[in-house]
């Protein structure tokens, strides 16, 4: 039997390994690189992803597919700090003195903040699904704690629409994010770069002869009688791991559903110096470019790299806004008092299908793994619910090649 892979990102690179083992298969991808949203820039003497990652130690099955091919020993768990830009100010926000040191929050407000914190582990979410996160945030801690704190943080998130996200979507993720030590989360990732995984991934493929095309976008995909007609190639099953909206757009491909995405653009520069005070994570609040600046190398050293790593991380709808990167960089260069000499390098990545947006009733949007036909898995699929992640992309490759075998073996 012959099986077609759309989409050479993690979800499509971990469905061919598992499928490999039971049929012929060839994979497509449009990039002339494998790797999706997990594919990295190389630059002389490392690489560095086109995203900033770093995986969690509840990322089980995404830590056992790692031991399976062999990476695990470059795995590494460091601290990942998180902290605040205020009206021109860096707050950290790591442990409990930090938080009651916070100015731009009342004790009352820390103090709602706490207890929501501690009951969102049993608040059942799927009573959520409905009402807007805003609406929810306003009702239970005030407005204040959302305008100086929520607010800020789904912006960076997503972007114009940050209006629209769900109530469950928040409370998932308060109640995902709070299993922190007093001291901080340890994070996981792979010493040289997660291109490991997705080297060992495409390694693994070409030893079980599957055909990976590279640079080649699947533009057509037809139903001709039993069999799928991809580019104009039979074969008996497809799977799809692209974005459900880009599905729709391939002529003779069956009726996708719809789940709203967004875009995400992501300055990567390397320069001379550090600039977030040692944190890994900082959000921006007030009118800037973009979202958060993401420290790489305050959270793996830099002299892995021989200089320092930083992401300038923004979300749209649609198309980018124009001229985005050159105002990412005038505003980094003000903001973090930067010269601009003091800059080696920057890349600006664009992906339009960068992730969902959990907006209100988005749970009853996703779709089965199996539709018309059609075989789809990707960042749309429930194991990437309330967020998509490398561990969702390798349980929805799981769940959906456990099906296609079943399939193919009954068909
Ligand atoms: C800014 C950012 C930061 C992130 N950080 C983290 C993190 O820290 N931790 C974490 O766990 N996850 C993180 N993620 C999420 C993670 O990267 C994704 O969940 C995962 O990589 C998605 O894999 P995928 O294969 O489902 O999708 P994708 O990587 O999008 O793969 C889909 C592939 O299909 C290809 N394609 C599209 N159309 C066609 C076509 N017509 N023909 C052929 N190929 C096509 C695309 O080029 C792409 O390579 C982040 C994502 C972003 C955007």
């Amino acid at each position: 039997m012959k099986v077609c892979v759309v989409g050479g990102g993690l979800c499509g690179l971990t469905a061919a390994y598992r499928l490999s083992e039971y049929f012929e298969l060839d994979l497509y991808e449009k990039n002339t690189v494998p790797g999706g949203l997990l594919s990295s820039y190389p630059r002389s003497g490392y690489q560095i992803e086109r995203y900033y990652h770093h995986c969690f130690s509840g990322d089980r099955r995404l830590l056992s597919l790692m031991e399976a091919l062999g990476i695990s020993d470059y795995l590494e768990w460091l601290k990942g700090t998180t902290g605040y830009y205020v009206d021109g100010r860096i707050h950290p926000l790591n442990t409990p003195l930090e938080i009651l040191r916070y100015p731009h929050l009342s004790l009352a407000d820390k103090v709602r903040l706490g207890l929501l914190t501690l009951r969102s582990k049993d608040l059942d979410t799927s009573e959520l699904d409905e009402i807007p996160a805003k609406q929810y945030v306003v009702e239970h801690i005030g407005e204040k704690a959302y305008t100086a704190f929520f607010e800020p943080l789904l912006r960076s998130k997503f972007g114009a629409q940050s209006d629209e996200v769900s109530a469950a979507w928040l409370i998932s993720r308060i109640a995902i994010r709070s299993d922190r030590g007093v001291s901080g989360e340890r994070l996981g990732y792979l010493r040289g770069g997660f291109h490991h995984l997705i080297d060992s991934l495409v390694s693994k493929l070409d030893d079980a002869g599957c055909g990976i095309h590279t640079g080649v976008p699947v533009t057509r995909m037809t139903r001709d009688g039993d069999a799928w007609l991809v580019n104009g190639q039979a074969y008996d099953a497809v799977l799809s791991t692209i974005a459900p909206h880009d599905l729709a757009l391939l002529p003779g491909a069956p009726a996708a559903p719809r789940i709203p995405y967004q875009g995400a653009a992501c300055m990567t520069l390397g320069l001379g110096r550090e600039v977030t005070d040692g944190i890994y994570w900082l959000n921006i609040s007030g009118d800037a470019p973009y979202g958060a600046v993401i420290s790489h190398t305050c959270f793996v050293p830099p002299e892995y790299y021989g200089e320092h790593i930083v992401y300038l991380a923004s979300y749209f709808r649609d198309t980018p806004p124009a001229g985005l990167g050159d105002r990412m960089l005038s505003d980094f260069y003000r903001r973090f008092d930067v010269p601009p000499g003091m800059i080696h390098w920057h890349e600006l990545a664009v992906g339009r299908s960068a992730g969902p947006v959990y907006t209100t009733g988005y749970r009853r949007l996703m779709p089965d793994y199996e539709r018309h036909g059609l075989f789809m898995a990707g960042m749309f699929s429930p194991p990437n619910y309330p967020e998509r992640s490398m561990e969702g992309a390798v349980v929805a490759a799981d769940e959906v090649t456990e099906l296609m075998k079943k399939r193919l073996a009954d068909g």
